[in-house]
């Protein structure tokens, strides 16, 4: 089996509602652009700025490049004219860089708020505390250029399922602690991102709406 085929195996047991992100890291563009011409798939997920925009560059303009990785605000203005979705906002503070560097483009960034779900210890994201104090900071009302879109989160990668199903059921009730007093009336904020290529199914069954998935389709790094 080839990525095409692992791709439309995986696309044809999941509904048709849930976002796949083709999470082509480390791959070269020709994967990419096989999954583009012979699946017709557009999504495609980086966490390296760089090599996300070595990508961006020698690929169909038509591609929806999500960014899922940890982005230092020095790297922000190299993706902003062309990201379609930031899915790792791990602090106000980057927050704040990327709605400075879309204003100077004019235009409205679509993002996630990452929270830190997992035991490790070397996983970005908030906590709920940090979430919320973020959503009250009269600061925040006032990023016209970013646009809330809902939540990611990595689990623990450990073989106990109950743990995994857990911290993906932690983060659904984060989502919907900020829909209901933040996002109620904003339809945007409809997104949670969860399931990697071994976890996928789990995070489905616990409401995922977006699924990241890497060696699943493309095979190992
Ligand atoms: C690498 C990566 C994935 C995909 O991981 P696989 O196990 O290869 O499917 C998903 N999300 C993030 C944030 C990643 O860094």
């Amino acid at each position: 089996m080839d990525c095409v085929d692992r791709f439309k195996a995986i696309r044809g047991k999941i509904s048709p509602e849930i976002k796949i992100v083709a999470v082509s890291k480390t791959k070269p563009a020709s994967l990419i652009d096989q999954l583009y011409l012979d699946a017709g798939h557009r999504i495609f997920g980086e966490n390296k700025a760089q090599e996300l925009s070595q990508k961006h560059s020698l690929l169909p303009k038509d591609i929806e490049w999500h960014f899922i990785g940890h982005l230092q605000t020095n790297k922000i203005k190299n993706i902003a004219p062309y990201v379609s979705m930031i899915q790792s906002v791990d602090s106000f503070k980057l927050l704040i860089e990327i709605n400075k560097e879309a204003k100077k483009l004019n235009r409205v960034i679509p993002y996630l708020i990452q929270f830190h779900i997992a035991t490790e210890e070397t996983k970005y994201g908030f906590s709920i505390e940090e979430a919320k104090s973020m959503c009250d900071d009269p600061l925040f009302i006032g990023l016209s250029n970013v646009l809330p879109c809902g939540v990611m989160g990595m689990a623990t990668f450990i073989d106990d399922e109950s743990v995994i199903r857990k911290e993906f059921r932690t983060l659904k009730n984060y989502y919907q602690i900020l829909k209901t007093s933040y996002f109620n009336q904003q339809a945007d904020f409809c997104e949670i991102s969860m399931g990697m290529s071994d976890d996928y199914k789990i995070a489905i069954s616990e409401g995922s709406t977006i699924v990241r998935i890497g060696s699943g389709i493309f095979g190992g790094r």
